[in-house]
């Protein structure tokens, strides 16, 4: 029995679970451990599948191991390409990967640039390859993934759209400014990514509680184990209170404080790996990381310590130059330095 909450997916009609198998990590381990963990989710509730034709063999492995049960799950992929003709293939390969006729969602993939956009919508772009796709009945539904919330809330207006996949966790809680009223607004489909920050958030369970206790239809959890599909189910068992759910806003709210979004704009001559740093710093004070992010911060450990003698950013960092939010990364860079030796 599952204690997951359903609910109608925007205009799809479809009831979808508050639990999405996020499948990205998957091949990243054995192919019985995948199967394993894709089937007890469907056995236990989980019915949103979400990856992308970009994920490595993601696409393949959920074709072995669940295609027998396609009725069982609304199926969400991702195109990466902007072009018609890449659009069109990709779509092609996707199925074919995944041993099905149609995919119920088919999303443009990690948009974030105004120009990209454009050049989706523009002739020959890629959005057009999706509408033909649907019209043949290869796709369902057409959806927008990206990390600039503002932006995204744009791009949605004209209706093109039936579907968002945005950030929101404990650490970056941006859509719920505009871009979720919104959308709820036109009745769209709503889809939280990323609860645990990419793996380095915790504590976990909270983490995942945030984005169950916000207005979306459906939160991806990467899932790698049974182990993992059990804790995020857990995690859901019981319906968040407004208590609790004031509790998680505010530290919400004071851990969201670096504003950023994860845009990826800014590149660091020195390779560190800034946004992972802005987004993470604020818990790994308050709280510790989980592995992947303690890894992530001893891995960084030397570009991180070399941020404050690197002569060109002595008078003007670059990286800040092209932050679209103005944000001060030099200065958080630089006091994630002095937590290595606090
Ligand atoms: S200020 Fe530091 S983090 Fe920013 S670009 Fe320069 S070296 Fe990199
Ligand atoms: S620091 Fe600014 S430019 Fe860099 S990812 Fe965050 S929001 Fe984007």
């Amino acid at each position: 029995m599952s204690a997951l909450r359903y609910t109608t997916f925007g205009k799809s009609g479809y009831k979808v679970s508050s639990l999405g198998f996020g499948a990205m990590n998957l091949p990243s381990v054995p192919l019985d451990q995948a199967r394993e963990a894709l089937n007890y989710a469907l056995d236990h509730g989980i019915n949103y599948i979400d990856t992308a034709a970009a994920y490595r063999n993601s696409e393949e492995i959920i074709g072995e191991c669940i295609s027998h049960r396609r009725q069982e799950y609304f199926l969400a992929t991702k195109t990466n390409a902007r072009d018609y003709e890449t659009a069109k293939s990709e779509i092609e390969r996707s199925l074919v990967r995944m041993k099905t006729d149609h995919v119920d969602l088919l999303q443009l993939h990690y948009v974030n640039y105004v120009h990209e956009f454009k050049k989706i919508m523009g002739e020959g772009g890629a959005y057009e390859a999706a509408l033909e796709a649907q019209r043949e009945g290869k796709v369902r539904f057409i959806g927008i993934s990206g990390h600039r919330p503002d932006l995204l809330v744009k791009w949605i207006a004209k209706g093109q759209f039936s579907q968002v996949l945005f950030h929101l966790n404990l650490a970056q809680p941006f859509a719920l400014d505009e871009l979720i009223p919104t959308m709820t607004e036109m009745d769209m489909m709503k889809v939280a990514m990323k609860p645990l920050s990419g793996g380095f958030i915790q504590p976990v369970e909270q983490a995942i509680r945030y984005p169950y206790s916000q207005d979306v239809h459906v939160t991806i959890s990467g899932m790698v184990s049974v182990k993992e599909v059990q804790e995020n189910l857990a995690a859901q068992e019981q319906a968040v209170g407004s208590e609790e759910r004031q509790e998680l806003e505010m530290l919400a709210r004071e851990l969201g404080q670096h504003d950023c979004r994860r845009c990826n704009y800014c590149k660091c001559p020195l390779e560190v790996a800034i946004p992972d740093v802005m987004i993470s710093s604020r818990f790994r004070e308050k709280f510790g990381l989980l592995p992947k992010g303690s890894g992530f911060f001893e891995r960084q450990k030397e570009r991180i310590m070399g941020c404050a003698d690197y002569e060109p950013c002595k008078e003007k960092p670059l990286c800040e130059e092209k932050c679209p939010y103005h944000l001060p990364m030099q200065q958080v860079v630089q006091k994630a330095a002095s937590f290595y030796s606090a």
